[in-house]
């Protein structure tokens, strides 16, 4: 079976919408990374830190989900990576209310020893050097995924274009990817940042879908039109994880199959919205998941004469 590395936070959220608030609850885009990725045929390893604070309950969740969680540092007398966030009535745009890097601030990522020969590396949100430590960790390497965020953008951007020379796909969300080229178009963002070095570019547009660009080509995928989102929290992530899983157990890293990757990300994140934090990750089943895959086929099926 494959490998698959995954590197991110885990971490406590506290989220509000104009449906509610929460208190401290699980979160962090490792965790929904790894909760997307591990319905797959792959072996999932997750590389984290938590605090002497983070509930065993959680740790164990995650590894009966199927996640191999040796990588996941246990630091006994620090705190948990906390991040609050609140959601403007649209549900598209968020405010940071706290980001506590806690554990996070010196992190040194260590891949465990049965992971080191992974053939899919996804790089999920943390600091640039974590990430940088993981991509020297796992050198047999054949895809390197990257998934960032303006707060590393504002804080360690030097590194963050090291990280980015060395990956071959990145998952970035509209306004970062314009923060990141400078460029307004989409089409103009994607090719400038093709010259930083991703082959591969995936710009996500939360509720509208997200683009794959690579040369000159370009495919586009919508998200499901649902009735009820309730908390947007780790739609980014576990679109990542669903992208990242269904390449890694397939080992096919085209572009033909990178689009039925950006499918299975985009189904794992329509479940993620519908409820607050990780819980609806929790409970989904593989009917539910064929479902909807046939849902996003309707969705965009149609005959014309051209
Ligand atoms: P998303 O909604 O996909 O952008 O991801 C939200 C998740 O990312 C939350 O569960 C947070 O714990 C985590 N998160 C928020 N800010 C950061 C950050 N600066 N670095 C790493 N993870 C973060």
């Amino acid at each position: 079976m494959s490998k698959l590395v995954v590197v991110g936070t885990v971490a406590f959220d506290a989220i509000e919408t104009p449906f509610g608030k929460t208190d401290k609850i699980l979160g962090g885009a490792a965790t929904f990374i790894g909760l997307s990725a591990s319905h797959f045929n792959t072996e999932v390893g997750l590389v984290s830190v938590v605090g002497g604070d983070f509930p065993q309950e959680y740790l164990d969740m995650l590894s009966n989900r199927g996640m191999n969680i040796e990588g996941v540092e246990v630091v006994k007398d620090g705190k948990t990576f906390f991040w609050s966030g609140k959601y403007h009535n649209d549900m598209n745009t968020r405010d940071t209310l706290a980001t506590e890097l806690n554990v996070l601030a010196d992190f040194n990522p260590v891949v465990p020893e049965s992971f080191k020969d992974a053939e899919v590396v996804m790089l999920g949100n943390l600091h640039p050097a974590v990430q940088l430590g993981v991509i020297e960790q796992t050198p047999a390497a054949k895809l390197i995924i990257l998934d960032t965020m303006n707060f590393w953008m504002d804080s360690a951007l030097d590194m963050l274009h090291e990280v980015i020379a060395k990956v071959d796909v990145i998952t970035i969300n509209d306004e970062e990817a314009r923060q990141l080229s400078g460029e307004y178009s989409l089409v103009a963002a994607a090719r400038k940042i093709h010259t930083m070095g991703p082959k591969y570019v995936v710009i996500k547009k939360g509720e509208h879908g997200a683009l794959l660009f690579h040369e000159e080509q370009i495919f586009f995928a919508p998200a499901l039109p649902l009735e009820e989102v309730f908390d947007p929290t780790g739609a980014g992530d576990t679109f990542a994880g669903g992208f990242a899983g269904f390449l890694a157990s397939s080992e096919d890293y085209s572009f033909e199959n990178m689009k039925r990757a950006i499918i299975y990300g985009s189904n794992f994140a329509s479940f993620c919205v519908e409820k607050f934090g990780t819980e609806r990750m929790q409970s989904i089943t593989p009917e539910e998941i064929n479902t909807r895959l046939e849902q996003f086929k309707a969705l965009t099926k149609f005959e014309i004469n051209a």
